[in-house]
C-alpha cells in the first residue's frame, strides 16, 4: 500500500475535532418504525419511510416475482414490462401526461437541469435546496443565481436583473428537508409567470404525504397546473428506489433524449419498478397512513411548543429541533439513543454553521405512545442537559 498523503489523514483528523466524523452505523430492520442500530434496538426517527412502506413485506413480495438486473439503459435494452407499467403508473398518480423514471431522485435532478439549461440561461436556486440540485446547476453552467432561503423579493430581483438569459428556472424544494418548511409555490409560480421563467420543484419528501392524494406540496397548495415540472423520488414515502420526473409529453421526451443521467445509467431494476408500483397503489388504497402520519406530526410538534424546544417546521413528518453546535446535536442524539430512540444529529454542512440539529422524521409506522415516549426523552434536552456542556 502507498502511503496515504498528509491532506488525507489531517482532512479526517479536522472532522474529528469538529464533531463532523459521520459513523458507518448498521442498522437492521426490526420491522416498521424500529431498528436494530449497531446492536441497540430502537424506535427508529431516523428514516424516511414516512409511510412505513419501505419495509412491508407485501413489497417484498412484489420484487421477488420480478427480474432483479435490468441489464441496460433505457434506451439501449433497459424498459422491462415494469418499467413501463410503473411510469404509466406514475403519470396517472401525478395527473400529467407523461412521466420519465431514473436510477435515483439525486440522478433525476442532475440529469433534468443539466438537459433544461445551459450556458445562456439563468437559474434561480433556494439557499437551503438539496445537494442534487445544487449540483445540477452547477454542472449545467447557467448564471447561478442563489436566494436567500424563501426570500422573494432578493429572487424577484435576480429574476429582473437576468431579462436578458435565454431561458430562465426557478427551482425549489417542495418540503425543506432540513427543515420541515414548505416553499412559498403560489407565489413563486406568480414570479414564474411574470419572468417568463419555467419552475421545477423537488417533492422527495412530500410524495405519497402531502395533498388530499399524497401528491405533494403542489397538490397541498393547488398549483399543480402552474409548475413546468415535478421531481420526485421511489426512495421515501413510496418505499422503494428510483427518481422520476412529471410534467408534459414534450417536456418527457426532450428528456429522454438529453437527460444523461438516465441516458447513460442502466435502467431500475425490473423488481424495483414492481415494488415501487405496488407502493404506488397503497399510497392510493391505504390513505389513513397519511392521516395517521399528520396527527403524529401535531402530536410531536404540541409536545415540543410545551417544552419550549425550537423547530420551525410547521407541517409534514420532518421535525427538527434545533440545538446549535455540532457537539451539542451530537451529545443530544446519544442521549435520545440511551433512552431507545434514533434520532439523527444534523451537522454542517447539510445544514449551515451554528444550526445543527436534531432531525426526527416521523413514519406512519409510529404509534401515538412512540411519539410520547420521545417527548418524555426530550425533556432531558429541554432541560439543558446537553448543552450545558458546551
Ligand atoms: C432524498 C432527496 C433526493 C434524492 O433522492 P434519492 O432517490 O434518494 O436519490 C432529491 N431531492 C431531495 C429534496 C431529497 O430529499
Amino acid at each position: 500500500m502507498t502511503r496515504d498523503p498528509a491532506w488525507l489523514t489531517e482532512g479526517l483528523d479536522d472532522l474529528k475535532r469538529e464533531h463532523l466524523l459521520r459513523p458507518r452505523r448498521v442498522v437492521e430492520s426490526l420491522g416498521p418504525g424500529h431498528s436494530r442500530v449497531d446492536g441497540q434496538e430502537l424506535v427508529d426517527f431516523s428514516s424516511n419511510d414516512y409511510l412505513g412502506l419501505a419495509r412491508d413485506p407485501r413489497l417484498a413480495q412484489a420484487a421477488a416475482a420480478a427480474p432483479v438486473g435490468a441489464g441496460a439503459s433505457p434506451l439501449v435494452s433497459g424498459r422491462s414490462p415494469q418499467y413501463c407499467r410503473l411510469e404509466e403508473s406514475l403519470a396517472r398518480f401525478e395527473k400529467t401526461e407523461a412521466v420519465l423514471l431514473f436510477p435515483s431522485g439525486f440522478a433525476a435532478n442532475l440529469g433534468t437541469i443539466t438537459a433544461l439549461m445551459g450556458p445562456d440561461d439563468a437559474v434561480f436556486s433556494d439557499q437551503r435546496n438539496h445537494a442534487s440540485l445544487i449540483d445540477g446547476c452547477r454542472l449545467c453552467r447557467a448564471r447561478l443565481h442563489i436566494y436567500h432561503h424563501q426570500s422573494l423579493d432578493r429572487l424577484r430581483r435576480q429574476l429582473a436583473e437576468a431579462a436578458d438569459a435565454r431561458r430562465r428556472l426557478i427551482i425549489t424544494d417542495g418540503l425543506f428537508s432540513m427543515d420541515g418548511t414548505i416553499a412559498p409555490l403560489v407565489q413563486l409560480a406568480d414570479l414564474a409567470v411574470e419572468f417568463d421563467a419555467m419552475l421545477l420543484v423537488d417533492e422527495a419528501h412530500a410524495t405519497g404525504v402531502l395533498g388530499p392524494s399524497g401528491r405533494g406540496s403542489c397538490e397541498r397548495l393547488e398549483i399543480e397546473q402552474r409548475v413546468t415540472l415535478r421531481i420526485g423520488t421511489l426512495s421515501k414515502a413510496v418505499g422503494a428506489a428510483g427518481g422520476f420526473v412529471a410534467g408534459s409529453r414534450a417536456l418527457i421526451d426532450h428528456l429522454w433524449h438529453h437527460a444523461r443521467t438516465q441516458v447513460f445509467s442502466t435502467a431500475l431494476p425490473p423488481a424495483t419498478c414492481a415494488a415501487a408500483e405496488l407502493g404506488l397503489q397503497l399510497i392510493d388504497r391505504e390513505p389513513n397512513r397519511r392521516d395517521h402520519l399528520e396527527q403524529l406530526g401535531n402530536r410531536l410538534r404540541q409536545h415540543l411548543a410545551g417544552l419550549g424546544l425550537e423547530t420551525h417546521s410547521e407541517d409534514g413528518p420532518i421535525v427538527p429541533v434545533i440545538l446549535g453546535s455540532a457537539a451539542a446535536a451530537v451529545e443530544a442524539s446519544s442521549l435520545l439513543a440511551q433512552h431507545g430512540h434514533f434520532v439523527p444529529a444534523i451537522r454542517p454542512p447539510s445544514v449551515a454553521a451554528g444550526t445543527a440539529r436534531l432531525r426526527i422524521s416521523l413514519s406512519a409506522a409510529h404509534s401515538d405512545h412512540n411519539i410520547d415516549r420521545l417527548a418524555e426523552a426530550l425533556t432531558l434536552v429541554a432541560a439543558g442537559e446537553v448543552t450545558a456542556h458546551e
